[in-house]
């Protein structure tokens, strides 16, 4: 049996196809390119009983992955988070069956190691010895930490507004750091010119077509936790789109594999933004199928502080074709929800997963989720990466001070 059955990379937009084993990155209509398998193959000879001797970490999906060669896979065991009940803020919303998939447990703290592990070891794997990317921080983090396990060199712009723990992750790892007084649209531009001035790999978010890959597998998992039975929505923080575009594929992979029943509904899937930069929300109450340049956009949520996101349409197309929908929240919402999750969960999450628990509160008011609807919700990151959100005033006291 094959370790994957990959294909060839195809133009979501114009159909043009190009091979998967040479470095691509847009399409030449300037669209981003998606990875095809042989499905039908794939679904005669794999079947999911296969999965259960294999380690809990996304490459137990390898034949739906990218990677010719076993060898080339860097890998920190990323993968396979847990769906944790969140029974106490479902009975403060309203909603008898919420879950939370807790990304923060996956190495660097995001799950954008997800997309490096694949990114990174297909990179590896077509002879790339130096990228280059714009990050608003846990993308350059993760592929900086991961290009350096692959022995690829890494050129890494962030905004100076990014979080200073992703800097020190990046520059750890051995990557060139450059901090730009600017946006991440900017440093998207500063990454362009000189990927084509010095040669380096341009791997900006699908502007590489291997992180869709490695973020699929979210949708993956929560098929294979649930008994390959599908929830009735999957809620999700949206900035460059990639895990929802991703989530929308491996929903249809998993039809093609034969692994979910055909009639079976896909959940609806929902892009949840803040208040100040929702390019995708905006697009989506005007009903367009792309979204304009949000300018001064500004979010707690650094991770979705994403102003225009190449795949916008892809997003727009998998929120209509799962009857989903978009959410725009503040971030004094935000704040407070990160704070009400700690309270009655326990669980110190990410302001970007704190923004989907409460749009699950808007849209449960709106009714447009039921009660007894299957809800889950994406934590894509630790809340111990973002230690300024938490103030905690105190006064020092002395030693012989009686409590
Ligand atoms: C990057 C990021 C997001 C947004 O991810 P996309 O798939 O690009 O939309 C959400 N949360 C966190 C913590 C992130 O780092
Ligand atoms: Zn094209």
């Amino acid at each position: 049996m094959a370790y994957t059955y990959l294909s060839h990379l195809y133009c979501p937009r114009c159909e043009n196809r190009y091979s998967a084993n040479e470095l691509y990155n847009l399409c030449s209509c300037g669209s981003p390119l998606l990875v095809a398998y042989h499905l039908e193959k794939a679904k005669k000879e794999w079947h999911y009983e296969q999965l259960h001797k294999r380690l809990p970490s996304l490459w137990r999906y390898h034949e739906m992955l990218p990677v010719t060669d076993p060898e080339n896979v860097i890998s920190f065991g990323e993968g396979m988070t847990p769906l944790i009940d969140m029974r106490a803020i479902g009975d403060h919303y309203d909603i008898s069956y919420l879950q939370m998939k807790d990304e923060g447990l996956v190495p660097t703290g995001s799950f954008k190691a997800r997309g490096a592990a694949v990114g990174v070891s297909k990179a590896k794997e077509l002879g790339v010895e130096a990228i280059a990317m714009p990050t608003n921080g846990n993308a350059g983090a993760a592929w900086s930490l991961y290009a350096s396990r692959a022995g690829i060199d890494a050129h890494i712009v962030m905004p100076k507004s990014a979080p200073p723990i992703t800097h020190k992750e990046c520059q750890i790892g051995g990557a060139r750091v450059y901090i730009v007084d600017g946006l991440i649209s900017d440093a998207g531009r500063m990454v362009a010119k000189a990927a084509h001035k010095y040669g380096w790999f341009d791997a900006s978010t699908l502007k590489e077509p291997y992180r869709i890959e490695g973020k699929k597998t979210m949708g993956y998992e929560i098929a294979e936790q649930l008994n390959w039975q599908l929830p009735d929505a999957i809620v999700y923080p949206t900035g460059g789109g990639v895990g929802l575009i991703g989530i929308y594929k491996s929903l249809q992979e998993l039809r093609g594999l034969g692994w979910i029943e055909e009639d079976q509904a896909f959940p609806r899937l929902v892009a949840v933004q803040a208040e100040n930069c929702a390019p995708i929300v905006k697009a989506y109450d005007e009903g367009n199928k792309e979204s304009e340049f949000w300018p001064d956009s500004e979010t707690v949520a650094f991770g979705i502080n994403v102003p225009k996101a190449l795949g916008d349409f892809l997003v727009l197309e998998a929120i209509e074709q799962t009857n989903g929908c978009a959410v725009a929240i503040s971030d004094d919402e935000i704040l407070k929800e990160q704070e009400r999750v700690a309270d009655l969960e326990g669980a110190f999450i990410c302001p970007e997963g704190a923004a989907t628990l409460s749009a699950v509160q808007q849209l449960r008011e709106e009714k447009w989720l039921a009660r007894d609807d299957h809800v889950i919700c994406l934590n894509t990151g630790l809340g111990l990466k973002y230690p300024e959100t938490v103030e905690t005033p105190h006064t020092v006291l002395a030693p012989d001070y009686e409590i």
